[in-house]
């Protein structure tokens, strides 16, 4: 097998792309993958500093080390979530990569900060620890991007994942799910902007990257993951991919380009009227937001 750029020896295979790489000529792939997202959706600006959403896994450590590469002020946000030993590793590798480059990174604990912890949080809400952490994320990461002065977020979703989670809302048609299921958010009054600068990216793309970069990130699983409806639609992704190399992202990027438009008018008609949050001062339909009424259930749990 001979990388497709140099016809060295090759490291990595891409069976979608019908190539292989040498280890430099991949490093250079990925950039190139990540580069043609941000151009293509128009995610970026190199004169506005981004926030990283950095969990210490292989997706977020490679698009924070991507983007610096790239030439972005990048910075980056942890957020602990209260997982035992695998939220102490997590922490661990998202400090150490940060040391590694020299760059800020914010962290928010939500044990010491809030009160309360993932699992915690979602046995007092009713909610799945998914639901509950998925919550927490979104809230917490766009309070540090508006308190911060960072226009946008970037996070680690992969193709994998995009195309995960885009076969579950079609298996349920969530009209609302799906109109919102972009690699561009735009930024709104008291939202930053929301990007996914790794849609062309699997996340064997990604765990290679790293091992060739050097990167050390946390390899264990998150327990609460468990039972997780999404790992099966990866799975059923996988197999799909693996008969017919390239499926996963027709799937999600013809969701992308040719159906993702036609439902944008969703958005406006799911959405209520937003006023600020009489606790944290977020934007949201509701009397309180979701996150302060998780966190005022988790903290009176406790
Ligand atoms: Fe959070 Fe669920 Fe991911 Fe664990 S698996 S980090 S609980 S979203």
């Amino acid at each position: 097998m001979r990388c497709r750029s140099c016809r060295q020896p090759a490291v990595v295979d891409v069976p979608r792309h019908n190539a292989a790489f040498c280890g430099p000529c991949f490093e250079r792939h990925c950039r190139e993958q990540v580069n043609r997202a941000i151009d293509h959706f128009g995610m970026l600006r190199h004169s506005q500093p981004v926030l990283v959403a950095v969990s210490g896994g292989k997706d977020s450590l490679a698009l924070w080390d991507i983007l610096l590469e790239l030439g972005y002020q990048a910075d980056g946000l942890h957020l602990r979530l209260g997982i035992g030993d695998y939220s102490d590793a997590s922490t661990e590798a998202a400090r150490a990569y940060a040391a590694r480059i020299g760059r800020s990174l914010r962290e928010i604990s939500l044990p010491d900060d809030l009160g309360f912890d993932i699992p915690t949080g979602a046995a007092a809400s009713r909610r799945t620890p998914c639901s509950a952490c998925g919550l927490s994320k979104r809230h917490l990461f766009n309070q540090a991007a508006l308190d911060g002065g960072y226009p946008v977020i970037a996070t680690g979703h992969n193709l994998d994942d995009e195309a995960a989670v885009l076969l579950g809302n079609v298996l349920r048609w969530d009209l609302a799910y799906l109109s919102r299921q972009r690699p561009v958010l735009p930024a709104a009054d008291g939202f930053a902007r929301k990007v996914k600068p790794l849609v062309r990216l699997g996340e064997r793309e990604t765990a290679a990257y790293c091992v060739l970069r050097g990167i050390d990130y946390v390899v264990e699983e998150c327990p609460m993951a468990a039972g997780n409806r999404h790992l099966g639609y990866k799975d059923a992704l996988n197999q799909l991919e693996a008969r017919s190399p390239g499926s996963k992202a027709a799937f999600y990027f013809g969701f992308v380009d040719r159906a993702a438009p036609l439902l944008s008018g969703q958005l406006d008609d799911a959405a209520g009227e937003l006023h600020p949050c009489p606790s944290c001062g977020s934007p949201t339909v509701s009397e309180i937001c979701a996150f302060c009424r998780l966190a005022a259930q988790a903290v009176a749990a406790r």
